[in-house]
């Protein structure tokens, strides 16, 4: 087999096909029940989190944003509250379940948002076009990080900011106490409240094969972006890194 084709899926060592496959397999299971395994898990901080993000997004009324790997839009939602009416925030996700759930519940809410399937690696917008764009543990699932942070980076305008919300590596003192609770209670919620313990085994997994703070801050840099710094959420289980395009 051609190693240079292998990647992670969790802390298996998959071809990339196969992982793009399993990704897919992972979201299409959880769609129906991804926001309350959200608040359960994270016992309702994924909400300050994504509070933190928009706090750091600098998105204003008329704003251009464009939510990646959005999922069931939450950050979607902020976000056009935030830009109003004379803005433009899209919510895109390579996974229709993922997407269709998440534009019925904007709906649901009155917000009709234009919503675009696609994959990170090759956005279908043109370059310097947003003000902003975010990603929100969606990066971890991407086969080729750097393709999918090239592909953003080209489509901010100069001045524009990119925000990679994301599981990071945790405050060693609390790594013991971390690693039980996602890899002993969090599949069995998923078990209980998904009927599938394998997806949430591979969130654990995925987590710990995912770079760190440093290493993310480096990817960054080289993907173009300036200013990069990143902030520690929760003693690091999450951290947000904010690079700007000039
Ligand atoms: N951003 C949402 C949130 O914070 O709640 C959803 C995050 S969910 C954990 C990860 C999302 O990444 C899934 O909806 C998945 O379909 C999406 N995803 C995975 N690989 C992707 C890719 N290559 N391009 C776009 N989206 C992708």
């Amino acid at each position: 087999m051609n190693t240079q084709n292998q990647t992670h899926f969790g802390y298996e060592q998959v071809a990339e096909a196969e992982k793009a496959r399993r990704v897919a397999g992972v979201f299409d299971s959880v769609a129906q029940r991804y926001d309350l395994m959200n608040d359960l898990m994270s016992g309702g901080l994924h909400r300050l989190w994504k509070a933190f993000t928009i706090d750091r997004s600098g998105v204003r009324e008329g704003s251009r944003v464009l939510d990646v790997a959005g999922g069931t839009g939450d950050l979607s939602l902020a976000f056009s509250r935030r830009a109003g009416k004379s803005g433009q925030v899209w919510l895109t996700d390579i996974n229709n379940s993922m997407l269709t759930n998440g534009r019925d519940r904007l709906a649901d809410k009155g917000l009709l948002l234009p919503v675009a399937q696609c994959d990170a690696e090759k956005l279908p917008f043109p370059d310097d076009y947003f003000d902003c764009v975010s990603v929100a543990f969606g990066l971890r699932n991407m086969t080729h990080k750097d393709r999918a942070l090239a592909e953003m980076f080209r489509v901010l305008r100069p001045g524009g900011r990119l925000l990679v919300l994301e599981f990071s590596h945790v405050w060693k003192p609390l790594a013991p106490l971390y690693d039980f609770y996602s890899f002993k209670v969090i599949p069995r919620i998923g078990e209980l409240v998904t009927k599938d313990e394998a997806s949430y085994r591979y969130l654990a997994e995925s987590i710990r094969v995912h770079p760190d703070q440093e290493t993310l801050k480096t990817l960054l840099e080289q993907a173009g972006f300036e200013k990069v710094e990143y902030f520690n959420l929760t003693l690091g289980v999450v951290a947000l890194h904010r690079g700007f395009k000039f």
